[in-house]
């Protein structure tokens, strides 16, 4: 995986670089599971309100740098994108979620291969999304 840089990724999106946006991309990054809105309320409460929070996770989402994952409880959780591309099916960050009935987490699991899915004739897919539900690495372990 290529290395982040955060500023890097803003500038990019034509996004300004506050510390606020900065602190969130940087935390989101280097977060092994997805993150929900109100874990970053509960590190960001006294920096940032709530709607601040929201609206930066929406201009995240809107300029493809994380993307939305709803858990198992119906909660967005939002998770870094990476610019892999597949050329064989010549599609963009497509994979595999799990969620851990444990602990709640959820997780991206880009290097598991996604089977091709072949729709009827005259169904196009727009958006792509698979889950998988069960016991994660860390449940396990314990
Ligand atoms: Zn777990
Ligand atoms: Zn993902």
């Amino acid at each position: 995986m290529r290395k982040f840089k955060t500023e890097e990724v803003l500038e990019d999106a034509g996004l300004k670089k506050t510390v606020i946006r900065i602190k969130m991309l940087d935390f989101i990054s280097a977060s092994k599971t997805a993150v929900s809105q109100p874990d970053l309320e509960k590190i960001f409460g006294k920096i940032a309100d709530r709607v601040t929070i929201y609206r930066i996770l929406s201009a995240f989402e809107e300029k493809g740098i994380v993307h939305k994952i709803i858990d198992l409880h119906g909660t967005s959780r939002f998770a870094l994108c990476n610019d892999k591309h597949c050329k064989e099916h010549d599609h963009h960050d497509e994979h595999i979620h799990f969620n851990c009935t444990e602990c709640g987490n959820v997780t991206c699991l880009d290097n598991v291969h996604v089977p091709v899915i072949k729709l009827p004739k005259n169904y196009k897919a727009a958006t792509f999304n698979m889950s998988v539900l069960g016991v994660c690495n860390d449940c396990t372990v314990k």
